[in-house]
């Protein structure tokens, strides 16, 4: 049995539930405590509390603690990486990745707690000097999906800490074992009692109550487009700041001078890896018609040699779908776009128990032809293994077609030419653009996030987190 972290002891929560492995239902990790909203509020105060202190903390304190956590987290990538897959259902290999990008976050943002600097102006008035500095805005929740249960909490954790903010972190319920893991590094690394609080609990209940708290003086979010809407609102209400990242539904434009390797592992890549489950991943290829033939028989070819399987299998490229729910939403837009007439060139089933030695939710990564931009298979955003074929004329109708969508995280684009991949940067409607590289997988010190339906608020990750985690402040001296 797993517990909550509140003001730095381990609290029995109001309820526990089973977390169970995707790849094998027979699996359960363990138990891990649910969180009411009275749970919720006591973390809430005990994080008001610590802020007294860990605001005006040291960057040498700071720095400590975060490069000590990020050390353990190095150290222990593979068993960590392990429980990942184990409970999320990526591959191994992606799994130990995942684990090590959140360790070299928090190192990165412990030197960030070194470097956090102000400006120092004369005043346009004689005798008079301006400072200008950053501040910890307070209490943060910090709130996040079970994709990455590791990278994503450390991307909002890491600078919340490294700029003075004390946190209240709040996991998805299906993946409290990461959570859970990395909370008990952090408890043991120095930071002071009740810095930084676990609640795990329903989204529905737990979530509120962070969100509606007076205390809580920003929510920085990343799941659905309906809970960030629902949450700008009610932060906005009360004055509260926010930072959410949600969907994406990325278009991938395949140009018939793209070489045909690059483009293809883009797609394949960014489409299904990671069972799809990614706000980057590539789910509307759009492709120039001299190319179109050759480029969907190659992704095609590639699809049939994945191997489908157990995620903590040796040489699996595709785990299994998150939970039944997810897997069930998969299987319904691959329904739907067949009614709307689009061609299921490959996959789109789920793998028979014969196939599979365990019960898991395994379905085999669904490939579209034939589909137009209106379609509701390229204009809703899946989260699984599935991605759509739309044929375009040429770069310009490419351009158009990547643009017309409500979102705008990733953008990407398969050319040799120059000419085109600087207009595309310049042009593509997206806060990332990426070049001959996947619409998935992105640095740790740049900015990441999207513009439209896909992000509000300030970026995430690199020194642009700092403009959601601190207050500026201007003060004059005459002396
Ligand atoms: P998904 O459908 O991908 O799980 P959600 O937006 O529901 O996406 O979940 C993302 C995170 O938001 C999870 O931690 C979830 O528990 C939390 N959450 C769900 N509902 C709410 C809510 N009403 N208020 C705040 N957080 C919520």
């Amino acid at each position: 049995m797993k517990h909550n972290f509140i003001g730095g002891v381990w609290v029995q929560g109001a309820r526990a539930v089973p977390n169970i492995n995707p790849s094998d239902q027979r699996d359960t990790i363990d138990h891990y405590a649910q969180a009411d909203s009275a749970q919720a509020r006591d973390a809430v105060d005990a994080a008001s509390q610590a802020f007294n202190a860990w605001s005006v903390s040291t960057p040498q304190q700071r720095f400590d603690v975060l490069d000590k956590v990020g050390s353990e987290l190095l150290a222990r990538r593979t068993e960590l990486g392990d429980l990942l897959a184990r409970e999320e259902g990526k591959t191994l290999p992606e799994a130990v990745g995942e684990v090590t990008r959140a360790g070299q976050i928090f190192k990165y943002f412990a030197g960030e707690a070194l470097r956090l600097s102000g400006d120092l102006l004369q005043s346009i008035r004689p005798g008079v000097s301006v400072e200008v500095t950053r501040e910890p805005i307070g209490v943060v929740g910090l709130i996040t999906p079970w994709n990455f249960p590791m990278a994503i909490p450390a991307w909002k954790i890491a600078p919340a800490l490294a700029y003075g903010n004390t946190v209240v972190f709040k996991p998805a319920e299906l993946v409290p074992g990461s959570a859970w893991a990395l909370t008990e590094i952090i408890s043991r690394s120095g930071l002071p009692a009740g810095s930084f609080n676990l609640v795990m609990g329903r989204g529905a209940e737990v979530g509120p109550t962070l969100v509606n708290d007076p205390r809580v003086a920003g929510i920085s979010f990343t799941g659905s487009v309906g809970t960030g809407q629902q949450l700008a609102q009610a932060c906005t209400a009360r004055g509260a700041k926010f930072q959410l990242e949600m969907g994406g539904k990325n278009p991938l434009v395949v140009l018939d001078d793209a070489d045909l390797d690059v483009a293809v592992n883009c797609a394949v890549q960014s489409a299904f890896y990671s069972t799809g489950q990614r706000c980057t991943a590539s789910s509307r290829l759009i492709v120039t018609q001299g190319i179109h033939e050759r480029f969907v028989d190659a992704v095609v070819d590639r699809m049939r040699s994945l191997k489908i399987a157990n995620a903590r299998g040796q040489g699996t490229d595709i785990g299994p779908v998150v939970d039944e729910r997810q897997l069930g939403i998969d299987l319904d837009y691959i329904r739907v776009a067949q009614a709307e007439g689009a061609k299921l060139a490959f996959g789109g089933h789920t793998m028979e128990c014969d196939q599979q030695d365990h019960p898991g939710f395994y379905l085999v990564p669904a490939l579209f032809t034939e589909t137009h931009n209106a379609m509701r298979i390229n204009r809703e955003e899946v989260f699984g293994p599935v991605a759509s074929v739309i044929r375009v004329r040429d770069y310009d109708d490419a351009l158009a077609t990547a643009n017309a969508t409500p979102f705008g995280l990733s953008s990407g684009i398969a050319t040799t030419s120059l000419k085109h991949a600087t207009h595309f940067k310049r042009h593509a409607q997206a806060g990332m653009v990426m070049v001959n590289v996947p619409t998935a997988g992105v640095d740790y010190h740049v900015p990441f996030g999207g513009r439209k339906g896909s992000s509000m608020g300030s970026r995430e990750q690199g020194r642009y987190a700092a403009e959601f985690f601190t207050t500026v402040k201007t003060a004059y001296t005459f002396c």
